[in-house]
């Protein structure tokens, strides 16, 4: 069997067992980034940092969705050949900020519903010679309302 990859370093973990995104949560303010991609608080109206790394909701409520036909910009990773693929932004419960990722594989975009439920889970992107290439989407969770 293959290795399984995170196609970008450090943007999720499978460790410690369900999937969870990994975040930067600022010691002193208490705000969290994500992605992590800077190591000090962007919060203008702090001077904290480092970050600590911390995991982020694995839930939260679908807040906008679309069905891409563009290979998305970096921090977001896509497959090459580039195919399709529904992006959800959903905003996280706890840290109620808005996580973008490619819908889970089988998602029926026209049943999709503003606001239910959506769960994180890894799935493999695209596979070569060495490994399967894995990265965080989202699935719907049940329709609530
Ligand atoms: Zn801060």
């Amino acid at each position: 069997m293959k290795p399984r990859v995170p196609v970008v370093d450090g943007l999720f973990t499978e460790d410690a067992g369900p999937p969870a995104l990994l975040g930067g949560r600022c010691p002193r303010c208490g705000s969290v980034f994500f992605p992590k991609q800077w190591s000090f608080c962007r919060n203008p109206h702090c001077d904290g940092g480092p970050l600590d790394d911390t995991p982020l909701s694995t839930r939260g409520r679908l807040w906008s969705w679309t069905d891409n036909r563009y290979a998305p910009p970096p921090p977001y990773p896509a497959g090459d050949p580039f195919e399709p693929y529904g992006v959800a932004a959903v905003e996280l419960d706890a840290e109620q900020m808005i996580v973008l990722g490619q819908l889970a594989r089988g998602t029926d975009i026209g049943r999709l519903q503003l606001g239910q439920e959506m769960e994180l889970v890894v799935e493999p992107l695209f596979e070569d010679d060495d490994a399967v290439h894995t990265v965080w989407k989202w699935r719907a969770g049940s329709v609530t309302g």
